[in-house]
């Protein structure tokens, strides 16, 4: 691997050779024998000393001088020796310095360029090349975490040195690739001549990520969000302003639905700083129990009956007006807010639904993010429990997705849930990308058809033979199926001949605060008499009360 050496600041090529050889002391003990030596010869020393031992022989200077030359040779020999000795001493000194230096800028796993150094290559850029265009390039790779979970980490870092090669291939001839950590690797290039050239670049990024990955005797793609920051020549900007931006715009190519590429501008800069606004007041809104949950019939096709209520969280801003869930609920996800969210609305639907007639079910959404956490179960159970309704009072709907981001642990989580007698509906059917073998393996009850499905099936064929092949499925598997999204009696008939047994949607009933509200529309007039029925007899009986909740809009 191309490991870039960092500068370590010295100037070899100053000194003399003799002195890069052996070191400044050890040269300059021989510099100190060299000059010795001659001023020895030039006086004549030896001879002198000869005569002047010669001259004085009672002093016995022979075997002085012989002692001194005995322990001179041997001095030598220990000098040399330990000479010897410090150079390797030194040797292993520089390596480990270069050793640490290469893991203090490099990534040990991939060998490329590390966080550290990236951050720092970037800030040098910015600063000394300003008549260029930079661009920083942000890749997460959207399916490492199952591989990881799957098939063990040495699998995970196979796949992370085989993925980091690829990419390093796919930016050349030039650019800095670094990992950033985890399943994170970023890239920088600068002068793209243009954003044709940086755009092919890029989408060489995307593609080498897509590239099958061979582990063990499995055949997996990894795939990645890539999100890109461009400053362009003559603008400024800051290191923590590019990859923010490269960072928003990464945020986008995941919510779009991930293994794309998304170029930064300034709309999402707007759209972010209302989402933090959003944020924020959100947190404000869960803690005070601010998002109320609406209700929506489900029902029988055979006989128009009231089957069960699904719960819809509605959030009215005191500024903004009502914001959609579809809005509000990725924020909640991100934020760390679903689960509060969840149970404050769970808990004032349970306390509602104390006031309904019996025989009718609630339905309620579960967020992907949620499965990771096994402590869901044993939150709805309690809620159910301290109003009184059994565990199969309850269904959750899931979405396909939450299939698909974490198999393992969604797969516990729902079977804890279904052991605990809590139904699972597979919500948005058709739309993601559940097996035939997940819907086998995992304990769904009921299919929900995706909405997009029904709402097109009167002028568009292909929705109606999907909408067949699903009910089909559905009944081989032995599920039952509810159609979201039926806005029409003609539809509605449809679906009940073709066998559908559950059906949702405007034509039965919006979603409402009151139950009996939710049934004012045409189609519903028979459920909303046979609910009102069963709900004047439950009076009559002396159990339970009549709704007692405020008719918010709906
Ligand atoms: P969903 O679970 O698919 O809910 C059905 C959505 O379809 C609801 O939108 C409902 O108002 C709408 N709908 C019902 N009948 C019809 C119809 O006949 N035609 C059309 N065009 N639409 C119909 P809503 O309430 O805006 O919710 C949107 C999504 O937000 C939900 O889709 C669900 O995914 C999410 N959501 C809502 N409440 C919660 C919640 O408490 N938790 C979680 N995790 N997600 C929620
Ligand atoms: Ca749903
Ligand atoms: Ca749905």
């Amino acid at each position: 691997m191309n490991r870039e050496k960092p500068d370590t600041g010295s100037t070899p090529h100053l000194r003399p050779r003799i002195i890069r050889w052996v070191g400044w002391d050890a040269g300059v003990i021989i510099l100190a024998c060299a000059a010795t030596i001659m001023i020895g010869v030039h006086f004549d020393l030896i001879e002198r000393f000869y005569q002047f031992s010669r001259a004085h022989d009672d002093w016995e200077l022979d075997e002085f001088a012989l002692i001194f030359v005995t322990l001179s040779v041997a001095g030598l020999f220990l000098a040399i020796r330990r000479f010897f000795q410090i150079r390797r001493e030194y040797r292993l000194r520089i390596e480990a310095e270069q050793k640490m230096a290469d893991l203090a800028l490099n990534d040990s796993l991939t060998g490329l360029v590390n966080r550290r150094a990236f951050l720092q290559q970037l800030e040098d850029r910015l600063a000394k090349q300003k008549t260029v265009e930079h661009a920083v390039v942000m890749i997460d790779l959207d399916r490492f975490k199952p591989i990881n979970d799957l098939y063990g980490h040495d699998a995970g870092d196979r796949v992370l040195q085989t993925v980091a090669l690829r990419l390093k291939g796919a930016i050349k001839p030039a650019g800095v690739l670094a990992r950033l950590g985890g399943d994170e690797f970023a890239a920088l290039l600068s002068d793209a001549s243009g954003g044709e050239e940086l755009d092919r670049v890029v989408t060489r990024l995307q593609h080498a990520t897509e590239e099958p990955v061979q582990i063990g005797s499995a055949i997996c793609s990894v795939g990645a969000s890539i999100g890109v920051a461009i400053v362009h020549p003559g603008q400024t900007a800051t290191v923590s302003d590019l990859l923010k931006q490269a960072d928003m715009a990464l945020y986008n190519a995941k919510r779009g639905g991930r293994a794309r590429h998304v170029y930064f501008d300034e709309e999402m800069n707007r759209k972010a700083t209302k989402r933090s606004r959003l944020e924020m007041d959100l947190r404000r809104a869960v803690d005070d129990d601010e998002i109320q949950p609406y209700y929506q019939p489900l029902i029988r096709l055979s006989d128009g009956g009231v089957e069960g209520y699904e719960i819809l969280a509605r959030w009215r801003h005191a500024e903004l007006g009502d914001i959609p869930p579809e809005e509000f609920i990725p924020i909640a996800e991100d934020a760390g807010l679903i689960n509060p969210l969840t149970r404050s609305i769970f808990r004032k639907a349970c306390e509602d639904a104390r006031e309904w007639p019996d025989g009718l079910f609630m339905s309620l959404n579960i967020s992907p993010v949620q499965l990771r956490n096994e402590g869901i179960v044993e939150d709805l159970t309690d809620i159910l429990g301290a109003f009184g309704h059994p565990p199969d009072f309850l269904e959750v709907e899931i979405t396909e997705n939450a299939l698909v981001e974490d198999t393992d642990m969604a797969k516990q989580v729902l079977q804890k849930m279904a052991d605990s007698g809590i139904r699972i509906a597979l919500d948005d059917f058709g739309t993601g990308y559940a097996s035939i073998n997940q819907l086998r393996a995992l304990p769904f009850t009921k299919l929900k058809i995706d909405k997009s499905f029904i709402t097109s099936m009167q002028d568009n064929l292909e929705s109606r033979q999907i909408v067949t092949a699903v009910l089909a499925l559905s009944q081989s598997l032995g599920l039952a199926c509810t159609a979201e999204g039926i806005e029409s009696p003609e539809v509605a008939e449809w679906l009940k001949e073709a066998g559908c047994g559950m059906g949702q949607g405007f034509y039965f009933g919006r979603p409402g605060r009151d139950v009996l509200k939710t049934l004012a529309e045409p189609g519903a007039s028979e459920s909303a008499a046979r609910l009102e029925e069963s709900m004047s007899d439950a009076d009559a009986g002396g159990g339970r009360s009549a709704p007692d909740c405020q008719a918010t809009k709906t």
